[in-house]
């Protein structure tokens, strides 16, 4: 690294601190366009990677709701509308008691260059709650839904900022809130992506997280000349990203063999078939129980719960060929990066954002591996949610077969630009460099296009 790109970070460091995952995000885009920046003076003069790292606004507000029994209860919400040169700011809602500005910082940030990729009209946003959904009735969760949305809505619209789901936030919450948009501003509009397939949303956009990060490993493994045929992957979470992961392993001809939640993970060395993937479904979208149920129900499977006293994760101490973490961020660190690649593993494909820290992520360069960086390999979730907004705009819902080749048409296209701006950088074969070089010469002409904003 040279001094001026560590200058240059330590001086953001100072500018936002006790904000660490925001400043590991930055960092990464940083390191990847000291190249760019040396090639066009005219962003390091006009200071494009400091004005890309302040969000264009942040809306931090109360959000009172009363619970079941009466009691009232009081939540923090979030709206970071991050950078606005390529259309309408578009991210996730997260609900997660971790939930603070620094995530939802770094969550925008990612977005801004994720969405860049995906080449659809799309700015960066995220936002949420430290809100925790689990255990909580339906009942409650809609209070809560309702309270949030009644301060939201006056920030959002669809040609302003278009929310979507993200962990804590599925398809229940996503109605809720839809719900208290349209009697706060009496219309029917596309505000919120990842909606009910009745009332505005998209076929595929469900799945498309988990299909796209398969669709993106896919062409890596095609680079090699290889395929899903026979390879034994790691799934981490088992909530909307990991179950259609391992739905699009399965067509594709693979075996997942691993799935986990906040309490442990589950090992089902014979493979997780249709059916058992069923039951997951289940289990973590009706009922709202644990994993560890999937070891009672599956006498094939070993049930092992989190250990806070490791330094390491044993799931990522199995042997397999490919990884795809669809839980968390920095859920592998570098001690898990070594135990995956001792193990074999030939392929790292990221569902979750950014959920290999920065000593994990030097690892998997360094030795080679095909690694597909979540702001890559996950783009198809929000690429779908962008395709939900122009049906939405035209009044018109695609079938199932459209979405899902423009899905893999996009999955496509990111992986070639990722490839080419490699190349072209002088680090062929870095996804890393690729991903964060190719969405920053887009957003960054498009700031220079407007007057820099
Ligand atoms: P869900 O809420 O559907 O599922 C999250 C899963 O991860 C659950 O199994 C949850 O377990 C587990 N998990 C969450 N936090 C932790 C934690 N701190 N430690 C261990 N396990 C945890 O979320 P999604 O599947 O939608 O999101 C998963 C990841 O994918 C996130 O990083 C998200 O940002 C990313 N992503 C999601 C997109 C989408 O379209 N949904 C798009 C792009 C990226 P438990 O139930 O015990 O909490």
């Amino acid at each position: 690294m040279s001094d001026s790109t560590r200058e240059l970070i330590e001086q953001m460091k100072a500018q936002n601190p006790g904000e660490p995952e925001f400043m590991q995000a930055v960092a990464e885009v940083v390191e990847s366009c000291s190249a760019v920046l040396d090639r066009h003076p005219e962003y390091r003069e006009t200071r494009m990677i400091e004005r890309m790292a302040e969000p264009e606004r942040v809306i931090i507000f109360r959000v009172p709701w009363q619970d079941d029994h009466g009691d009232f209860q009081v939540n923090r919400g979030y709206r970071v509308e991050f950078n606005s040169a390529l259309g309408p700011y578009k991210g996730g809602l997260r609900f997660h008691p971790s939930v603070n500005l620094s995530i939802l910082k770094f969550l925008g940030f990612e977005q801004i260059f994720k969405n860049a990729l995906t080449t659809l009209p799309m700015g960066g946003g995220k936002g949420g709650s430290d809100f925790d959904p689990k255990g909580k009735s339906d009942s409650e969760v809609m209070r809560f839904c309702q309270s949030f949305m009644t301060e939201l809505a006056r920030h959002i619209g669809p040609d302003t900022d278009v929310p979507a789901g993200d962990i804590g936030v599925g398809a229940r919450e996503i109605g809720f809130m839809f719900g208290q948009y349209k009697r706060l501003r009496n219309e029917f509009t596309g505000v919120l992506t990842g909606k009910g397939l009745d009332w505005g949303g998209s076929l595929i956009r469900p799945e498309a997280t988990g299909y796209g990060c398969v669709y993106f490993a896919a062409e890596m493994l095609a680079t090699r000349n290889d395929d899903f045929h026979g390879k034994t992957c790691l799934v981490s979470g088992s909530g909307n990203v990991a179950q259609y992961t391992i739905e699009k392993i399965l067509d594709l001809g693979g075996t997942a063999v691993t799935v986990s939640d906040s309490g442990g993970f589950v090992h089902d060395e014979t493979g997780i078939d249709r059916e058992k993937l069923a039951f997951i479904k289940e289990l973590k979208n009706v009922r709202r129980g644990r994993i560890s149920e999937y070891a009672e129900k599956y006498p094939s499977a070993v049930y092992t719960p989190v250990d806070p006293d490791l330094d390491h994760n044993p799931m990522w101490d199995i042997k397999a060929d490919c990884a795809f973490p669809s839980a968390t961020q920095n859920e592998i660190n570098g001690t898990d990066a070594a135990n995956l690649l001792a193990n074999g593993v030939m392929l790292v494909s990221e569902g979750a954002n950014m959920p290999s820290d920065s000593a994990a992520v030097d690892q998997f360069v360094d030795a080679g591996i095909l690694y597909g960086p979540g702001k890559a390999a996950n783009a198809g979730g929000v690429a779908t949610s962008g395709l939900e907004m122009a049906q939405n705009s035209m009044r018109l819902n695609w079938p199932r077969d459209e979405v899902d080749a423009r899905l893999q048409t996009i999955m496509k296209n990111i992986h070639a630009a990722c490839i080419d701006a490699a190349d072209e950088y002088g680090t062929p074969g870095n996804y890393v460099n690729g991903a964060n070089i190719a969405g920053f010469l887009k957003v960054a002409g498009a700031m220079r296009d407007q007057g820099l904003v």
